[in-house]
């Protein structure tokens, strides 16, 4: 399935150390009221948790990260979930001298210092719902067409 879709504002911020960078973002959306858009993210973390999808077992395996990290990229996109502004990112993270993790940012990802530009689009409410084939709750035309949430 697919929207058509313009770009309107975007929002540029930072989020403070110590804030869950999930949540937060997640309060950006809904207070500004972005229903639509993409999401991207620098900066570094405390600490993380990031899961990675088991395809067989059909459920998110959560690793945490215990200590601090650089975010070298975080993606991600803002759709409709349960009806609220529902933000859906990946993060790669890179910690001192070691290996880089990276996978579905979970709460419970500490910022240490984060600037954020959320593009918010105009178009169709995109609106998630459980997908059969995967498990997720992916975007779903039938409902993102009748304006779901
Ligand atoms: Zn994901």
């Amino acid at each position: 399935m697919q929207i058509e879709a313009k770009p309107r504002r975007v929002l540029a911020g930072r989020i403070g150390k110590g804030a869950d960078l999930l949540d937060a973002l997640h309060a950006v959306c809904r207070e500004a009221n972005v229903r639509l858009g993409r999401v991207e993210a620098v900066g570094a973390v405390e600490r993380a948790r990031v899961g990675y999808y088991d395809q067989k077992a059909r459920a998110y395996v959560f690793q945490d990260v215990p200590h601090a990290c650089e975010i070298v990229s975080l993606l991600g996109n803002v759709s409709i979930k349960d009806g609220e502004a529902f933000v859906h990112a990946h993060v790669a993270l890179a910690p001192a001298g070691g290996r880089t993790v990276g996978g579905h940012l979970a709460a419970g990802t500490v910022v240490f210092a984060c600037e954020y530009m959320i593009q918010e689009l105009e178009g169709p409410p995109l609106a998630r719902a459980h997908d059969e084939a995967t498990g997720l709750p992916l975007w779903d035309s039938g409902r993102s067409g009748r304006g779901a949430g």
